[in-house]
């Protein structure tokens, strides 16, 4: 069989990979350079990563499942397989002040009656050296989606603007592609823009997974980002770094959002259940700064990373009814994660991977 793979962030790649596997024909459509977005959506700006790897490039390594029980057997075949092999990460990353930070969050955790726990990462660390710059990991240590794309398949560099019900794609130069079947993985922005322009879908609200920085009078020490995190009722802290922050010890609250606004229009509230979640994450951050004996300076933010749910009132199984059409990325979780999203991502890519080879 041919199967079109649009878009190639973790949903993409993964999907191209198990489909080879399979003994598939592949084509993969996605724009040839890698950089990392901000797109307006109205009071928060979200980060979008483009190009081969999508945003998992720009990730901080967190691979963790955060998803539905049903998608937890096919997170499990995923961690089995996946190039990098996921695992806590260790003390040897951290830098004695987090270590520090992250004692003191768990006294903060005891007293609030939450959890402290270590992160899980797909970073290979033998060659991590736990110097922070994640975004653009130095060491070549974490993760990137694009090594498991297969030599076998047909890379073809270039921007879909529209596709039809059959599963034939028209990209910008004018080349169609087209195959058997076509899973779309081009995001919630894009995969939900494709099927729009096609009139398969209509307009529909997404998440994203606000966060804001707490800044500390600390000195920022170089420490891997996020290698721990305290698990609220709504919000999680991790110690994280930000430029906007001058150096400075930085514990970030993500929190979960609604599916609300539009993709269409790219506009979405910052509902008040959102902005109480941040509030509780805030006073729970300078408690754990305060418990370790560190000032604190004020806040950053907030902004938005992780949209999806543009699609997940649209699918049934992951398919577009009656289209030979699959979605293999983050637009068909049904809920903000408010965490990182790959590993429930790469879940889904397995779930299609079967159910388009089939
Ligand atoms: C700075 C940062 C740090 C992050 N850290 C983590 C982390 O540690 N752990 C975690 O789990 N998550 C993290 N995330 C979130 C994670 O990267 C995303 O949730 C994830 O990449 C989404 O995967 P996806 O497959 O849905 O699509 P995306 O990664 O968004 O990829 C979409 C792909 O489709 C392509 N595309 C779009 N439109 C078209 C089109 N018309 N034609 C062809 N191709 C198209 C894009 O170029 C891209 O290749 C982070 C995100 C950012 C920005």
């Amino acid at each position: 069989m041919r199967v079109t793979v649009v878009g190639a962030g973790p949903g993409g790649c993964w999907v191209a990979r198990r489909l080879v596997e399979a003994g598939h024909e592949v084509s993969l459509v996605v724009p040839p350079e890698r950089r990392l977005e901000r797109v307006d959506v109205g009071p928060l700006e979200v980060l979008v990563g483009e190009g081969p790897g999508g945003g998992a490039v720009y990730s901080m390594g967190n691979l963790e499942f955060h998803g539905p029980g049903r998608l937890e057997g096919a997170f499990r075949s995923v961690t089995e397989d996946i190039s990098t092999p996921v695992s806590e990460t260790p003390d040897w990353v951290l830098s004695g002040l987090d270590l520090e930070v992250e004692g003191a969050a768990a006294e903060v955790a005891e007293r609030r009656g939450l959890r402290v726990s270590r992160t899980f990462k797909a970073v290979d660390f033998g060659s991590c050296d736990g110097c922070g710059r994640c975004l653009e990991c130095p060491r070549g240590a974490k993760w990137d989606p694009w090594v498991e794309v297969p030599e076998r398949v047909d890379v073809v560099e270039g921007r879909a603007v529209s596709v039809d019900p059959d599963g034939v794609v028209v990209l910008e130069d004018g080349d169609v592609v087209g195959g058997d079947r076509l899973v779309l993985a081009a995001g919630a922005f894009g995969s939900h823009d494709l099927l729009r322009g096609a009139g398969l879908v209509g307009d529909s609200g997404f998440f994203v997974d606000p966060y804001v920085h707490v800044v500390s009078d600390a000195r920022w020490e170089p420490s891997i980002q996020m290698g721990w995190k305290l698990v609220g009722d709504g919000f999680n802290v991790y110690p994280h770094a930000t430029s906007g922050a001058r150096g400075r010890y930085c514990l970030m609250v993500k929190v979960a959002d609604g599916v609300s606004g539009s993709v269409a229009s790219r506009r979405k509230p910052l509902e008040g259940e959102t902005v109480r979640r941040i509030a509780e994450g805030v006073a729970v951050a300078v408690e754990v700064l305060r418990e370790a004996g560190l000032g604190v300076e004020g806040v950053v933010g907030p902004a938005a990373a992780h949209p999806g749910g543009s699609l997940a009132s649209f699918v049934e199984g992951f398919r577009v009814p009656s289209a030979n059409v699959w979605v293999s990325d983050s637009s068909v979780l049904d809920r903000a994660p408010g965490a990182p999203p790959i590993g429930w991502i790469l879940a889904v890519a397995e779930e299609v991977s079967r159910a388009v080879g089939r």
